[in-house]
């Protein structure tokens, strides 16, 4: 029987009807062993930080009233799914009292920590996974039974042999017993039994994490767009779903943007040859993608994708080509200051980084003034091209500066492992650039 790790984002289990559609979804797989992970219903994970920030500073209205809107979207989904028995009343209202000692604990106190607040922001997983199971009529599975991770609260580290251990002991069976599981995606506990998260979207690493454990068949992601689109399609409407990518090609689009996979997370699961597929709850026969083992897109231009909030800094050195170690020195200062640097370009006396915008600050600035002139370009935005054969293909290169039409691109790179072109243009001019470029890659435009 194949074994399916299925993750429903938290707009897919977003209302009682998405709910709804998740549990005909889940039924559509009778025949496959299903376990089911998912996020917290959409916002409420926000939801919950805001509410513990409101305590922290002492607004405990604010704070309370939050944990009230959390209850009462619960409670709502629940008469409208007709599962609202005693029991699942009492278990909605158990896990929000729990919230609500939190609140005036921190609230006294003025602060958090982090070990508190995964334990906050677990709340949000364990009732939608309490609404799904109960509605689908299957077992419900606490993941902090299985995914036992270090005490790095916030952003925790999986133990995947205590994990693979624990699948066998608490998942296996209850897969004997019955063929659909609900379970969490993000959650996990340490080896004192406390609540751990695996960081902020970390429901995908979740389904990663299970899927190897079990050694599953497939992951399917399912979110609200149908894939991995090549383009945004606000941007660009004809923009279509990429049937199948690699792993890595995965990478270089989600880290430009493309937000429907943590790449990151699922390679593991890719490494030990389990495909990754990404699907829309709202058109669960729709189109879709496959990141497959050992299988690309073959193109030379699988997608465009963008991100805005880009800044260049550029340092000026007369003297640097005599300078041994400058670049040392440079990226010394970008270690140090823990800002991490996106696209790099040298020429003879300038160094040119460009980095997200929120991450610079006077502190870099002085340090850098240190090494030579600064200057810095700022309403820029990234747009880069990804595509497994883009190295071999030299037109790519005449395609793009045509299609660029006269736009000026203030920094170019290609990435060397020969999948990534990189360019740097002004925030104004980049969507028109994305729909040049979407016409001439995807449209039959000028090649
Ligand atoms: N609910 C968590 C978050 O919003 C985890 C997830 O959705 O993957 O970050
Ligand atoms: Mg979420």
């Amino acid at each position: 029987m194949r074994t399916l790790v299925m993750k429903f984002g938290g707009t897919s289990v977003g209302s009682a009807a998405h709910i709804r559609e998740v549990a005909s979804i889940v039924r559509s797989r009778e025949g496959s062993r299903c376990v089911v992970l998912v996020s917290a219903m959409a916002g409420i994970t926000n939801t919950l930080f805001e509410m513990a920030e409101a305590a922290r500073s002492h607004d405990l209205d604010r704070a309370i009233r939050l944990l009230g809107k959390i209850e009462q979207s619960h409670l709502e989904a629940s008469h409208e799914l007709d599962i609202a028995t005693p029991d699942i009343i009492g278990k909605i209202r158990e896990i929000i009292e729990n919230l609500r000692r939190r609140i005036h604990g921190i609230d006294l106190l003025g602060e958090f920590s982090l070990r508190v607040m995964d334990e906050i922001a677990a709340a949000g997983e364990r009732l939608s996974s309490l609404l799904v199971s109960e509605y689908i009529k299957c077992p419900l599975l606490d993941a902090r039974k299985v995914i036992r991770t270090d005490n790095h609260f916030g952003n925790a580290h999986p133990k995947l042999p205590v994990i693979k251990r624990n699948a066998a002991l608490y998942l296996e069976p209850l897969l004997e017993s019955s063929d659909i599981i609900v379970t969490q995606g993000y959650i996990g506990s340490d080896d004192a039994d406390d609540t751990t998260t695996l960081g902020r979207g970390g429901s995908d690493y979740s389904a990663g994490l299970l899927a190897l454990a079990l050694q599953a068949d497939e992951i399917e992601i399912w979110t609200d767009v149908e894939g991995i689109m090549t383009a945004d399609p606000r941007i660009v409407p004809s923009a279509r779903t990429v049937d199948i990518l690699s792993y890595e090609e995965a990478v270089e689009l989600a880290s430009y943007g493309a937000k429907v996979l943590h790449p990151a997370t699922v390679r593991p699961a890719l490494e030990a040859g389990i495909p990754v597929t990404i699907r829309s709850t709202f058109a669960p026969y729709g189109k879709f993608s496959t990141i497959s083992p050992g299988e690309s897109s073959g193109r030379p231009c699988v997608a465009i994708a963008m991100r805005r909030q880009v800044m260049i800094i550029s340092i000026i050195q007369e003297s640097m080509t005599d300078q041994a170690g400058f670049l040392a020195k440079l990226f010394d200062i970008f270690g140090r200051l823990g800002v991490s640097v996106d696209l790099v370009s040298t020429s003879e006396i300038c160094v040119s980084v460009s980095l997200d915008k929120r991450l610079l600050f006077e502190d870099l600035l002085k340090n850098l003034e240190e090494l030579g002139q600064v200057s810095v370009a700022d309403n820029r935005a990234v747009i880069a091209i990804v595509g497994d054969l883009l190295r071999k293909t030299p037109e790519v290169l005449r395609t793009t500066f045509i299609a660029m039409d006269g736009i000026p691109i203030d920094l170019i790179s290609m990435g060397a492992n020969g999948i990534n072109l990189s360019l740097i243009v002004q925030e104004a001019d980049a969507e028109r650039a994305i729909r040049g470029l979407h016409t001439a890659f995807f449209e039959g435009g000028s090649r």
